[in-house]
């Protein structure tokens, strides 16, 4: 068993059904820690890079439509980074498989998922399959300071020139 961490996004459908609170009592029993929460507005450049493995797939101009919530009209994911012992299968494990109609009916898309008729299958959640998978995923969603674990190695850079929101 390794400490690891994964991520785990709250798809549009998700939101739509108000499944936040539930999914997040199914995960608790994955014994892990979330080091990392935010809600985030989903550009299709961040979703293409998210999905970018499946850009050859027929159904992928249609899965970005659906991360960036254009098909629910909900703009917006909700990203977790847990960590712990054997996080990414234990959280896989909890979500069930990618088709809904094949997952376990009592993980979280065996119970919520549903397969549109357009073919693309609306699964609530998406949990990193892999190491490798995790750690692109985290450092594409995540900035090291939105992190409260120090989980890669970071550099110091000076960022010139660029306006910057602050509170008035
Ligand atoms: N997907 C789909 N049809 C497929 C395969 C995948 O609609 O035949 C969608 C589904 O929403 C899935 C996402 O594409 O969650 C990413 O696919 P992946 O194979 O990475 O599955 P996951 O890791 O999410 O289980
Ligand atoms: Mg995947």
């Amino acid at each position: 068993m390794a400490i690891e961490s994964t991520l785990v996004l709250i798809k549009p459908d998700g939101l739509k059904k108000s499944l936040t609170g539930n999914i997040l009592t199914r995960l608790s029993e994955a014994k892990l820690v979330i080091i990392g929460a935010k809600v985030v507005h989903v550009t299709p450049e961040l979703a293409m890079g998210h999905y970018e493995h499946l850009k050859e797939k027929p159904f992928f101009p249609e899965l970005v439509r659906y991360l960036t919530g254009e098909i629910h009209n909900i703009r917006r994911v909700i990203a977790f980074v847990y960590h712990g012992e054997d996080a990414i299968q234990r959280i896989r494990d909890l979500v069930g498989s990618t088709n809904p109609e094949e997952a376990n009916p009592v993980s979280i898309r065996g119970a919520y998922g549903r397969i549109t008729t357009s073919g693309v299958f609306e699964n609530i959640v998406h949990a990193s399959s892999s190491r490798e998978d995790a750690e692109k995923e985290i450092k594409l969603w995540f900035k090291p300071r939105e992190i409260v674990e120090k989980l890669y190695p970071v550099k110091e850079v000076m960022l010139n020139n660029v306006k910057e929101e602050v509170w008035e």
